[in-house]
């Protein structure tokens, strides 16, 4: 049941006319933080425009064919018959049909009338809470077992822990701050650097890692130390979502928990110099934050270190390698800073 799309789907969706202006149509997936307009023509669906053919037309034009551009009308920007899906599909058929043709945003019709749109990010966020449902199912499973072992000492537990050590491997998320995992984190890293050598555009990595956060364990201890863990997630994620697709930084970049104290964030189309200029303004908002610990204000700093792909990087762990040296850099040279490989 929960197996279908129009369970998943954002309904009421944001639309512009054919004829209206590009610039009016950004302003909109601005202030709404989407990644992706409709176009209407006559009341049907004609078109979609993502962030993406906002990129491009940004890194295709002049400045002053870009302004030029904003003035024109959205249908000429667009693309027109959007690839789209029907409500009654199920998640798999969606899911397959958007990475088969590489796009982001679907929209959903019902026969031919728009009913909604879905991305990405919604189907990767269902499957997720997916699997944290089967995960607790079984954990409390396990516990009930766990009483009746002493009884019964059967081999069924064995059986269940190694499917409980199967869910955790199939886990996308850290428990402790709920950002995307390591694991994640390098899958999903492979697939962006595979994607980006294909269509030779460029991609960053940056690498951020508390300043002394030892000091915050021995002060306050280990469960206070977690909490500033959970805390500083939200605001490097926060720093994340509020970048505007303006500035060329995008709620699509993912970021996870590398370890310990240690934030990975993948930039897809993005230079080292736009990561550096992200990396900077999440120094700033680490910088400025009060986390207040057992009644006390207390002010923390990161490290950060940023690295682009470099057409003769073999494969996806260089980069990593090269951001990882940044920030091991930014440490040695005074912590509090960003430092970007190589340094220019
Ligand atoms: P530096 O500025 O060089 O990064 O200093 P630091 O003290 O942050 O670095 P160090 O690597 O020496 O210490 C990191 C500490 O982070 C050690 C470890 O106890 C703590 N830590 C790692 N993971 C966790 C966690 O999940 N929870 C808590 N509370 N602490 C953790
Ligand atoms: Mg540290
Ligand atoms: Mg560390």
């Amino acid at each position: 049941m929960d197996n279908k799309i129009e369970n998943w789907i954002t309904p009421n969706p944001a639309v512009v006319d054919a004829e209206d202006l590009l610039v009016n149509a950004i302003h909109t997936m601005a202030e709404k933080q989407i990644g992706a307009i409709l176009v209407t023509q006559n009341d049907e669906l004609s078109g979609i425009f993502t962030e993406r053919d906002l990129l491009r037309l940004f890194s295709d034009n002049t400045e002053k064919a870009f302004k030029e551009h904003l003035m024109g009308p959205i249908k000429t920007f667009m693309t027109a018959s959007p690839i789209c899906a029907q409500s009654k599909d199920d998640y798999n058929t969606v899911y397959m049909k958007m990475k088969t043709h590489d796009v982001r945003h679907i929209p959903i019709l019902e026969d031919k009338e728009l009913v909604g749109i879905v991305s990405m990010r919604d189907l990767i966020h269902h499957y997720q809470n997916k699997l944290e449902t089967a995960f607790n199912e079984a954990r409390q499973e396990i516990e009930d077992l766990k009483k009746l072992v002493s009884v019964t000492g059967s081999e069924k537990i064995e059986t269940l822990i190694k499917e409980v050590q199967k869910y955790r491997e199939l886990s996308l998320t850290d428990h402790l701050t709920g950002l995307f995992n390591k694991r994640y984190f390098q899958a999903r890293l492979v697939e962006e650097v595979t994607r980006a050598k294909r269509s030779s555009y460029e991609i960053s990595l940056i690498f951020c890692d508390i300043d002394y956060f030892k000091r915050v364990n021995d002060r306050f201890g280990h469960h206070m130390g977690d909490e500033v863990l959970r805390q500083m997630a939200q605001i490097l994620r926060g720093g994340v979502d509020e970048l505007n697709i303006v500035s060329r930084l995008r709620k699509s970049d993912i970021i996870a928990r590398y370890g310990g104290e240690e934030f990975v964030i993948i930039l897809p189309e993005t230079g080292k110099q736009g990561a550096a200029i992200a990396a900077e303004r999440l120094r700033q908002q680490v910088e400025n934050n009060t986390f207040r610990l057992n009644g006390e204000d207390i002010h923390l700093t990161m490290s950060f270190g940023v690295a682009e792909l470099s057409p003769e990087d073999e494969d996806y762990t260089e980069i990593i390698k090269n951001a990882d040296y940044a920030m091991y850099k930014a440490k040695n040279s005074g912590r509090n800073r960003v430092v970007v490989y190589p340094s220019d």
